[in-house]
């Protein structure tokens, strides 16, 4: 340092690259999306692990993961919620459904981990052992309190866990009641006991379940030490304040009859509704947002979508309280091509946040997320979180089953504006498309992914892999990012089509892309 002239450093000139509004310039009339453009590396003082993803994804709500799952009926239902709330982020519910299906995900997703279990199945006595093994196979559970009418509030009398049946596996053993296996030395507390003082029973007692009974011993709750442990496994899970349940979001559509569905949702215990349109910035979607926010104040409302300001301006007047961004940009999409409308997703999740943004509204840059770069670009560009549906497809979490394909073990994904999507699920029952209509308009596809793994590991990769680009740009935090942007600290580069071909892996005749272990 001694060795350069100091004077001399006091005239050069180190500005570089483009402020956020020069890279989006409005006259230049060019929609650009993830793959356009580079952010420059900043100054790095800090490890990645210091960097720090919370974030407000809603007016009320806080997670500590920008990852959100789409509302797509081969992305999120229940595993999928559960895990993403579970790893910080937050899964939204697909409604193409039936009404009493979608609110019993919700309810599956409000009753997980939250510490004392309120509505554990039961059975009674008389019932058999194979009714245990079904509800195995159904819920994943078998840790099942037995009363004497097979229902909460009833007096407790045993439970059964795998270790009373694991052998019981003839047609003879099937059959057997359950009062001849159940265990019957219980260990229980009184209700109104706190979740540490259970909590601590349970750790010394070294059993499964701690049954909560009521003074003439009905069960009126329960505690299950595996939630106990998950607890200790997830420390950033995306908790509602003030309670020990997951944070829970489900779509509807703008449709009359889904004002029923939503109640079905509240009554589960909903948190956030995110409301399901390629195009939000509509009279339906106004009346429901206003509709909600009088009949439901408690509940938070995510319209959409939106790539516009003035389609997200009127969303905002109507109340909402956190905005989905992206029209044409999913990778199951043929909106831009069918429709002629939409816009690429960089400059829709620029100039959408730069509005809402006054208004304290929330963004979620929502689909034609590939890799952990767009999900930077997406947050660096104002959205507080990323929604995904392709890239989160292929994990065990989603639903339906893996199959091969040319020696490719993949699952099923498509568009919720797919002819198969369309001919199924509720869709089907209340024809989302126009009434009148003769013909139907896909608006999507329908294909397959490959195998992802299990959601857990690959969020954590997704979230290293965002703190790591913190570090490089010189960040600590989503609020620096963004801070940074608007002063024009955090520097953009447009890229060429054979810049973007320098930025990929090129030059090789063969390799390998594994992206973590
Ligand atoms: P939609 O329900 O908003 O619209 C379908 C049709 O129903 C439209 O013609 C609309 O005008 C009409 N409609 C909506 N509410 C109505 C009401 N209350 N009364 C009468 N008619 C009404 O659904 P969509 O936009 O076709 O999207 C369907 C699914 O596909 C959603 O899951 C959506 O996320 C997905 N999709 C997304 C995109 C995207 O780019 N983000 C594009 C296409 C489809
Ligand atoms: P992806 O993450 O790129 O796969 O995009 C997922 C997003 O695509 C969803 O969250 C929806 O906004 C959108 N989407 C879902 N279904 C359709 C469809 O049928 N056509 C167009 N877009 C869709």
């Amino acid at each position: 340092m001694s060795q350069i002239n100091q004077e001399l450093l006091k005239t050069i000139d180190v500005e570089d690259g483009l402020t956020a509004e020069e890279l989006f310039d409005r006259k230049a009339s060019v929609g650009m999306t993830y793959n356009d453009f580079l952010i420059l590396p900043g100054f790095i003082d800090f490890p990645a692990d210091a960097a720090n993803c919370d974030v407000q994804i809603t007016k009320n709500y806080k997670i500590k993961t920008p990852f959100i799952s789409s509302p797509m009926d081969t992305v999120t239902e229940t595993d999928m919620a559960i895990s993403m709330a579970l790893m910080g982020g937050l899964g939204v519910i697909q409604h193409n459904c039936s009404i009493e299906k979608q609110a019993s995900m919700v309810r599956k997703v409000k009753s997980f981990e939250n510490g004392f279990i309120l509505d554990p199945l039961c059975l009674s006595p008389d019932n058999v052992v194979k009714d245990v093994y079904d509800i195995k196979h159904k819920y994943g559970f078998c840790g099942i309190p037995i009363t004497e009418d097979g229902k909460m509030k009833s007096k407790l009398l045993g439970i059964v866990t795998l270790r009373d049946i694991d052998f019981l596996q003839s047609e003879e053993d099937l059959n057997k009641k359950l009062s001849e296996v159940m265990t019957t030395d219980l260990v229980t507390a009184k209700d109104g006991i706190s979740l540490q003082e259970a909590n601590d029973i349970l750790r010394k007692s070294k059993k499964g379940k701690l049954l909560i009974v009521d003074e003439e011993y009905r069960l009126v709750s329960l505690l299950s030490r595996s939630d106990l442990i998950k607890t200790r496994d997830f420390p950033n899970a995306s908790i509602v304040p003030g309670t020990n349940q997951l944070l829970c979001a489900a779509a509807i559509s703008t449709h009359p009859g889904d004002r029923k569905r939503l109640a079905a949702l509240v009554e589960a215990g909903l948190d956030i509704v995110v409301l399901d349109s390629s195009q939000g910035n509509s009279t339906f979607q106004i009346d429901l947002i206003k509709y909600i926010k009088e009949t439901y104040p408690k509940l938070d409302v995510i319209g959409g979508n939106v790539v516009t300001k003035t389609q997200a301006l009127n969303l905002i007047k109507a109340g909402v309280d956190g905005l989905r961004i992206g029209m044409g940009s999913g990778s199951i999409c043929i909106t831009q091509e069918v429709m002629a409308c939409g816009r690429p997703q960089g400059t829709a999740v620029y100039r959408v946040c730069q509005l809402a943004r006054e208004f304290g509204v929330p963004c979620i840059a929502d689909g034609g997320i590939q890799n952990v770069g767009h999900i930077v670009k997406a947050i660096a560009l104002g959205a507080s979180g990323v929604m995904m549906g392709g890239l989160l497809a292929g994990t065990t979490e989603a639903p339906g089953e893996y199959f091969y394909h040319e020696g490719h073990k993949l699952k099923r994904y498509r568009g919720m504006g797919s002819l198969d999507a369309m001919d199924s699920g509720s869709a089907a029952a209340k024809r989302y498309y126009s009434e009148n209509d003769s013909i139907r308009v896909a608006q999507g596809v329908s294909g397959a992914v490959v195998d992802r793994g299990s959601v857990k590991k690959f969020l954590e990769y997704l979230e290293l892999g965002l703190k790591h680009s913190m570090q490089d740009i010189g960040v600590k935090s989503l609020q620096e990012l963004w801070d940074s942007v608007a002063s024009g600290k955090v520097r953009f580069e447009k890229r060429t089509s054979s810049a973007q071909i320098e930025g990929g892996v090129h030059g090789l005749f063969s390799y390998e892309k594994r992206l973590y272990q």
